[in-house]
């Protein structure tokens, strides 16, 4: 069997010309990186083709069905390692500008079986921030996401008695909305006698990590936010 020449890498809603063929009206293209003989990715962003999905399927000898199956795993993938990505940066962008001290609590609190291993915690928390970066900056199969403290959103969440999250939901703008939903969420907290407070992160899924990390991380979370919200 030959080598394929592509490697599907996801899936695009914004190309609506197909760039083998020219045909236009697609739904979705397939994202396609060429690959070297060796069956590596031989380019960057710059040369990934948007080929519609019997383009694809004929560039890569397979079926219809295999091609829309892979370019959804691969997405699906790319969604994952996205949602990784502004977990760690809601996580550890905060603490980027923090003594030394600090970063390292954070960065040891999450991650204790590397006390001790001569790890340096300044170096991890930059290593892991720049791959956020990165990840958050590709677009292959679409805009770069947004990545920056700046875009952070700020979230509500109510914690149960035995320190659950019941309840993650983005504060609202207006300001007697906002007003309203802090005493719901008071009211409801009481009512199963557990805490509230407030997280800022890049989403839903971010602010429930940033919410279940120690006292320390959600410090400076909340430092951060005020810093960018002066
Ligand atoms: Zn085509």
């Amino acid at each position: 069997m030959s080598t394929p020449k592509w490697k599907i890498k996801g899936i695009v809603d914004d190309f609506d010309e197909c760039g083998c063929c020219g045909r236009r009206g697609l739904k979705r293209s397939v994202a396609l990186m060429p690959l070297d003989a060796d069956g590596n990715e031989d380019g960057t962003v710059e040369d990934v083709a948007y080929y519609g999905t019997s383009c694809a399927a004929a560039a890569l000898g397979w079926t219809q069905g295999k091609v829309a199956d892979t370019a959804r795993a691969a997405q699906a993938e790319r969604d994952q390692r996205d949602a990784y990505a502004r977990r760690m940066i809601s996580i550890y962008a905060p603490v980027e500008t923090a003594p030394v001290g600090v970063k390292a609590r954070v960065y040891y609190g999450r991650n204790r079986h590397l006390r001790d291993t001569g790890m340096k915690a300044t170096e991890e928390v930059a290593k892991l921030l720049a791959e956020a970066r990165t990840t958050l900056a590709d677009t292959t199969t679409g805009p770069a996401r947004p990545s920056q403290i700046e875009d952070f959103h700020r979230y509500i969440v109510i914690l149960t008695r035995d320190e659950r999250i019941c309840l993650v939901r983005q504060v609202l703008e207006d300001d007697i909305e906002r007003q309203e939903q802090a005493r719901v969420a008071q009211r409801r907290a009481e009512e199963i006698r557990g805490s509230v407070f407030a997280v800022a992160a890049l989403d839903a899924e971010a602010a429930r990590e940033v919410a279940y990390a120690d006292a320390l991380t959600r410090e400076w979370n909340a430092k951060a936010w005020q810093a960018a919200h002066v």
